[in-house]
């Protein structure tokens, strides 16, 4: 599936308008706060204080957002690095296993080719691995009672193709029809209740700027694996 110009001059300009306004509403967020914890004395003494506490958490939350939203949408130049594909899996993985463990989901990573290595900015690339791994977490979450019966299962692969580093993730969750399948790489295209539609065009521009491109293969009722292809060191 191929990222058409438009689409990147739009996520452009999304992200720019996207980052304006987070901004702006970052130093309301900080006002208000300030003013609950001035208040904070007072409220304890009407044996308030718990309201206090919901409304700074919340606060708390609400700033964590914005501030991913901003890391999410910032176009920055990577900062690249001399890294083994393997090792950089391996840190995903470790990453991933709790929120795996907790949805009984089996991470099935074969670390063989520990000399493929790439350049790249680790924190972009690691992003991506994670947004791609995420969606199958939920994609194996939303299955269907007869599928369910099978063990979730992620399975991870490295594997040198050509000039090219492949790191594939490959789930056994519901799958996606060919609508989504068009439309997974354009901003802010979600099919989930509380998705943001960013996790995948963000991604897709990351591997973009570093030369490579993602493929992807998806079934209804068996699963989806996608690819990410990096340009390989010698
Ligand atoms: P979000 O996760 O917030 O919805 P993404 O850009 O990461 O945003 O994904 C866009 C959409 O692509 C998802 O809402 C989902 O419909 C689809 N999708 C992505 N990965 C998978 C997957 N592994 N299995 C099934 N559907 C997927």
């Amino acid at each position: 599936i191929e990222q058409t110009a438009y689409q990147n001059d739009k996520l452009a300009m999304l992200g720019k308008i996207a980052a304006a306004i987070a901004h702006e509403i970052r130093n309301p967020l900080t006002s208000i706060r300030g003013f609950i914890q001035l208040l904070r004395p007072h409220l304890m003494q009407l044996g308030k204080e718990e309201y206090a506490r919901i409304i700074l958490t919340e606060i708390d939350r609400a700033n964590e957002i914005i501030h991913e939203f901003l890391n999410s949408s910032k176009p920055t130049a990577p900062m690249k690095q001399r890294v083994s594909v393997a090792s950089l899996m391996k840190e995903v993985v470790l990453l991933s296993e709790s929120e795996a463990l907790m949805k009984g989901c089996l991470l099935n990573f074969e670390g063989s080719e520990e000399r493929l290595e790439v350049s790249i900015d680790v924190k972009q690339v690691k992003q991506v691995m994670l947004n791609i791994l995420r969606n199958a977490l939920d994609a194996i979450s939303e299955r269907g009672s007869e599928q369910k019966e099978q063990q979730g299962r992620i399975d991870l692969i490295v594997h040198q193709e050509h000039k090219s580093a492949v790191i594939t993730i490959k789930d056994n969750g519901k799958g996606m029809d060919r609508n989504t399948m068009t439309r997974l790489f354009d901003p802010f295209f979600t099919t989930k209740a509380d998705g943001t539609g960013l996790g995948l065009s963000v991604s897709y521009r990351i591997i973009k700027n570093h030369g490579g491109f993602i493929k992807l293969n998806s079934e209804i009722g068996e699963g989806t694996e996608f690819n990410i292809y990096l340009p390989s060191l010698p």
